[in-house]
Formats: C-alpha cells, sequence, structure tokens
C-alpha cells in the first residue's frame, strides 16, 4: 500500500504544459514548498529511508537538489554538498560531463569537500532519462565515495509521484 502522504505530495506539484517550450510538461514543485504539510512531508519520508543508513554527505543537484537535500541533511546529520553548473563554484572544482538530448552538460563539485569513504546519498527534484543522476554518481565515485541511493521527488515520464524515486547505482549506471 502507497503512503498516504504521497497522494497529497503529488497534487501539490504543478504540472505546467509547454513550459519552457512546446512539448514539455514541466513538473513546478514551487506549489508543493507552498503546502507546508506536503513538503514537510516530503523531507520526513526521505529521512525516514535514510535515517539509518549511515550517510555522512547528502549530495544536491542544482537547482532543485539545492531545495530539497539541505533539509534532509540535517535532519540525517550530514554535510550537504551543491552539485552545481560549470563556472558557479569559486573553489578548485572536478566536473563530469553528461549528453543532453541536444548537445551536453556538466555538473561540478568543490575538491576536498568529500572524502573516500563517505557514503552519500544524491537528491534532485525529478529524474527524466537518468543523465543528471548517473554524472552525479560518476563524480562522487571517482573521489571515492560510496553512492548509497539517488532519491527524486517526481520521476518521468510515468509522471506518478513515488517517493523516494530511487535506483541503485549500478541500475542508473544502466541508464
Ligand atoms: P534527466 O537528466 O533527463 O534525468 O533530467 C533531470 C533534470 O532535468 C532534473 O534536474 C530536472 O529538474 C530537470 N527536468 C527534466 N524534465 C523536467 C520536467 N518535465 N519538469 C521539471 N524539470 C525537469
Amino acid at each position: 500500500d502507497q503512503d498516504p502522504r504521497i497522494a497529497r505530495i503529488s497534487s501539490a506539484i504543478r504540472v505546467i504544459p509547454d513550459f519552457p517550450k512546446k512539448g514539455i510538461m514541466f513538473q513546478d514543485i514551487t506549489t508543493l514548498l507552498l503546502d507546508t504539510k506536503a513538503f514537510r512531508d516530503t523531507i520526513d519520508l526521505f529521512v525516514e529511508r535514510y535515517r539509518d543508513k549511515d550517510i555522512s554527505v547528502v549530495a544536491g543537484v542544482e537547482a532543485r537538489g539545492f531545495i530539497f537535500g539541505p533539509p534532509i541533511a540535517l535532519a540525517l546529520g550530514a554535510k550537504f554538498v551543491p552539485l552545481r553548473k560549470p563556472k558557479k563554484l569559486p573553489g578548485e572544482v572536478i566536473s563530469e560531463e553528461y549528453s543532453l538530448e541536444y548537445g551536453t552538460d556538466k555538473i561540478e563539485m568543490h575538491v576536498g569537500a568529500v572524502q573516500p569513504g563517505e557514503r552519500a546519498l544524491v537528491i534532485d527534484d525529478l529524474i527524466a532519462t537518468g543523465g543528471t543522476l548517473c554524472a552525479a554518481i560518476k563524480l562522487l565515485e571517482r573521489v571515492g565515495v560510496h553512492v548509497v541511493e539517488c532519491a527524486c521527488v517526481i520521476e518521468l515520464p510515468e509522471l506518478k509521484v513515488c517517493i523516494p524515486i530511487i535506483s541503485n547505482t549500478n541500475m542508473l549506471s544502466e541508464l
């Protein structure tokens, strides 16, 4: 049976057709943030799942991973590490390139933010192709971090909310 909190979370997410371009059904989580109960429930669901998993790092993917990641990190007693778009981080970075429908993109992380052997949870708002999360996993694994799971609020293309939408590293690497 599905957790009853999920229906409320799902209905608090607004879908805007044809944004930012025609054919995209944009999943707008800003309306979820306006519903204080649904927002809290979202964070709680993640925290309940990861509480006993010995997570020392929550890595959030820019930009909406920066909204959900920090409250989860605080509740787990883990540090928060932002994975940013290129040229945003001021210090020395390592970066991982990934392909988009047209062209490529990159995510970057500060050198020294994580240590080999740490256990990470990667957070984003939504998984579509999984390309972004795959790049996040590769980046963390390159510096010796164990990615325990990736979790998102929304999964596409089914457009159903599944919390957490997870795959383990091996499953995601196959995408
Ligand atoms: P992907 O790398 O294909 O899994 O795409 C996931 C990333 O793109 C996430 O960071 C999402 O925030 C963003 N994204 C992709 N499709 C949508 C959508 N329909 N609505 C909102 N965000 C999306």
